[in-house]
C-alpha cells in the first residue's frame, strides 16, 4: 500500500542527515514524535510515535490535515500560531492543544513548530510532546489550591470568584442573583464531645446534602469551619429564596449516620438578594452574614433574609454589646422583685428579675439584653451575681421584718451548661446562710431537651442540695409532661400568654385547666404568671391554681420597696383597698 506517512525507521534509510537531527531533538528534549505537514498542511511524514499516541495506524494519518487531528475547541489556538509561524524557513513557534485520540479522547500535546526548508516550501515541521499527565497534575494543582481538602467544595477564593462572575453577569442581563452564609447548628459541640474525625465527616456529609439540593449553575463554598456560602444565580425574590431553603432545612431533617454516631444537625442560614440589598460582593455577603447572625438569634434551624430593619437591630445589637461590658464592669446592674402569692393573697416569695436602668438615659428591658449576654457568655458573670444578691436579700428580708420569704432566680440555658453552675448556687447559699429550701431556680423547657441526660445530673444535685426547680413559661415550649416526669421538678410557671388569653379564649382556658390537672396529678405546684385583673385571679382560684405572680399581685420592685408593695397589694389578705 502506497503511503506518504512514513516511519522514522524509513527515514532513517531516505535522508540520514534530517532524520539524525530529528532523532537528536527528540531524545534531547525529550520528545515523542515529529511530523511533515506540506503546505496544505496535510501530514507528508510522522515519525512512529505520533499514530502510537493517537492510537491510530500511520495509514490513518496519511491525507489528514494537522487540523483533523486537533480538537475543534483549540482549532482557533492552532490557527492563531500557524499565522504567528510566518513564511520564513527556519521560524519557531510553541503550541499547546488537544490532540483527537482513539476518535473520543483527547491527549494535551504542545507541539514545536518550525516552518520548513525551501524544499517544502509553506510547509511545517513538528516536534510534540504528549503532556497529558503534566497537564492533569496542574490542573490537580489549581483544583486543589481553589477547593476545601476536606469537603471537596470550592473554597473562599473560588467562591469570591465565582460570586464576581454572577455579579457581572447579572449586570449584564440586568437580573438578580442570591448570595446565602450558611452554619451548621450545634458542631462546635458534636466536634467537642465526640471528636474532630466525627465532626469532618458530618462537615462532609452535610456539604454533600447542601449540593444535592442545588442546580448546575449553584456554587456551593466552604468559608470557614461549620460555614458554608451558596451563590445562586437562579434566585431573585424572597419567594425563590423560601423555596430553596426550605428544600435545605428539610434535607438536614434524617439524621446522619457518622461511625455508629446517629447525629442530627439542622442549619441556620441568612441571604441577600442582589441589587436589592447590595451590588458589591462583599456587601452582600455582610448583608447575608447580618441575616445569618438573626437567624441565629432566633433559635436556629430557621433561614432568615436580609432586611434594612435588620442592620439596625444588629448595630444596636452591637452597641449594646460593648456598653454592657462597661456596665458588668461598672456594676450597672441590678434586681428588682416581683412578689409570688398564693391565691388568697399571701406573699410567700419574689422572682429577681434583672435591670439594666441606664443605657443614655433609657432601661434597656431584659429581653432585649438577656439574650446578647447569652450570646456573649456575659450572662455567666450576670446569673451568679443574680444569684448571690438574690439570697442575700432573702435573708435581709427577713431580718426586716418579712420573714421566711422564698427567692427565685431566672437561669439561662448557657449558665445552666456551665461546669462551675452547681458551685456557684452552693456558694450563694453558704455566703448568704440562706435555706436551700428558699431558693427556687428558674429555668426553661428548652433547658431540659437540650441535653437531658446532662440536665438530669445537674437537677439531681441540687435538688439534693435541697433546692427548688421551676419550669419557667410552662406551654410556650415542648411541655411534654411526661418528659418531665423524668425530672425532679418542684414547679410549673404557667407562661402568661395563657393567662391572658383564657377569660376571652377557651382554648387558653383548657390549657390552663390541662396544666393544673397534670401538675396535681405530678405533685407539682403551679404559679400563674401575668395576673393583671380581678377575674384572672378568680378563675384561677376557682379552677384551683395555687399561686400567682402579675402587675394585680404587684409589680416588680426594687428591693428597699419591696414591703410597701407586698401591703398595698389589692389581694392581700385582711387588707382590701
Ligand atoms: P420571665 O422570667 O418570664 O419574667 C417575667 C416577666 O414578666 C418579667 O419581665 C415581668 O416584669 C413580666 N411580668 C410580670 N407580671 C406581669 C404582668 O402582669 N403583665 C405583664 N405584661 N408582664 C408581667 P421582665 O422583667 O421584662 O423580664 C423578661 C424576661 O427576661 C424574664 O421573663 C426572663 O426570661 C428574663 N430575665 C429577667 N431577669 C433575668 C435574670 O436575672 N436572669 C435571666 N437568665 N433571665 C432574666
Ligand atoms: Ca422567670
Ligand atoms: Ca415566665
Amino acid at each position: 500500500m502506497q503511503t506518504n506517512v512514513v516511519t522514522i525507521n524509513k527515514l532513517v534509510a531516505e535522508n540520514e542527515a534530517v532524520t539524525n537531527q530529528w532523532l537528536r531533538l527528540l531524545a534531547d528534549h525529550g520528545l515523542d514524535f515529529f511530523a511533515r505537514l506540506s503546505a496544505d498542511g496535510v501530514f507528508v511524514e510522522a515519525s512512529a510515535g505520533l499514530p502510537l499516541l493517537l492510537g491510530c495506524s500511520p495509514e490513518y494519518l496519511a491525507g489528514l490535515r494537522l487540523r483533523d487531528v486537533v480538537d475543534g475547541e483549540d482549532a482557533a489556538v492552532l490557527e492563531q500560531a500557524l499565522t504567528r509561524l510566518g513564511s520564513v524557513p527556519g521560524a519557531r513557534e510553541r503550541v499547546i492543544v488537544r490532540m483527537i485520540k482513539l476518535v473520543t479522547q483527547t491527549a494535551w500535546m504542545e507541539l514545536r513548530l518550525i516552518r520548513d526548508s525551501h524544499e517544502n516550501a509553506g510547509g511545517v515541521l513538528i516536534a510534540g510532546c504528549d503532556i497529558t499527565e503534566v497537564k492533569q497534575r496542574e490542573d490537580d494543582l489549581i483544583h486543589a489550591a481553589a477547593h476545601d481538602p476536606l469537603t471537596g467544595v470550592p473554597n473562599r477564593a473560588l467562591l469570591a470568584e465565582r460570586i464576581e462572575q454572577v455579579l457581572a453577569q447579572a449586570r449584564r442581563s440586568g437580573g438578580g442573583f442570591a448570595v446565602a452564609v450558611v452554619d451548621l447548628d450545634g458542631f462546635k459541640r458534636i466536634n467537642d464531645s465526640l471528636g474532630h474525625a466525627v465532626g469532618d465527616a458530618l462537615l462532609r456529609q452535610a456539604a454533600g446534602r447542601i449540593k444535592t439540593q442545588l442546580r448546575g449553575d449553584d456554587t456551593v463554598g466552604r468559608i470557614g469551619g461549620d460555614e458554608f456560602a451558596l451563590v445562586l444565580p437562579g434566585i431573585a425574590s424572597p419567594e425563590q429564596v423560601d423555596v430553596i431553603a426550605r428544600r435545605l432545612v428539610e434535607s438536614m431533617q434524617l439524621p446522619f449516620l457518622v461511625a455508629g454516631h446517629t447525629l442530627f444537625a439542622s442549619m441556620s442560614m441568612g441571604f441577600a438578594l442582589h441589587p436589592v440589598h447590595a451590588v458589591a460582593a462583599e456587601s452582600l455577603m455582610r448583608c447575608a452574614d447580618m441575616a445569618l447572625y438573626r437567624a441565629k438569634d432566633l433559635g436556629r434551624n430557621r433561614w432568615q433574609l436580609f432586611s434594612e430593619n435588620l442592620a439596625a437591630t444588629r448595630s444596636r445589637h452591637l452597641e449594646l454589646e460593648r456598653a454592657m461590658f462597661e456596665a458588668v464592669r461598672n456594676g450597672e446592674f441590678r434586681l428588682h422583685y416581683q412578689p409570688i402569692a398564693r391565691t388568697d393573697g399571701t406573699v410567700i416569695g419574689a422572682e429577681a428579675l434583672m435591670r439594666w436602668p441606664n443605657v443614655a438615659g433609657a432601661a434597656v428591658p431584659p429581653t432585649e439584653f438577656i439574650p446578647i449576654a447569652e450570646a456573649n457568655g456575659l450572662i455567666n458573670l450576670l446569673g451568679e451575681w443574680a444569684l448571690r444578691t438574690a439570697c442575700m436579700q432573702a435573708v435581709r428580708w427577713d431580718s426586716e421584718g418579712l420573714e421566711g420569704l422564698s427567692v427565685s432566680v431566672n437561669v439561662s440555658p448557657r449558665q445552666f451548661r456551665h461546669d462551675h453552675f452547681v458551685n456557684h448556687v452552693r456558694q450563694a447559699l453558704a455566703e448568704s446562710s440562706l435555706t436551700p429550701s428558699r431558693l427556687t431556680l428558674e429555668i426553661t423547657e428548652g433547658v431540659l431537651m437540650h441535653s437531658p441526660e446532662q440536665a438530669l445530673a445537674v437537677l439531681g444535685t441540687l435538688r439534693r442540695l435541697g433546692v427548688h426547680i421551676a419550669i419557667d413559661d410552662f406551654g410556650t415550649g415542648y411541655s411534654s409532661l411526661s418528659y418531665l416526669k423524668r425530672f425532679p421538678l418542684s414547679s410549673l410557671k404557667i407562661d402568661r400568654s395563657f393567662v391572658r388569653d383564657m377569660l376571652h379564649s377557651p382554648n387558653d382556658l383548657i390549657i390552663v385547666s390541662a396544666v393544673l390537672g397534670l401538675a396535681r396529678e405530678l405533685g407539682l405546684q403551679v404559679v400563674a404568671e401575668g395576673v393583671e385583673e380581678e377575674r384572672q385571679l378568680e378563675l384561677l382560684r376557682e379552677k384551683g391554681c395555687p399561686m400567682v405572680q402579675g402587675f394585680y399581685i404587684g409589680r416588680p420592685v426594687r428591693a428597699e420597696d419591696f414591703g410597701s408593695a407586698v401591703s398595698a397589694n389589692p389581694a392581700h389578705p385582711g387588707e382590701p383597698r
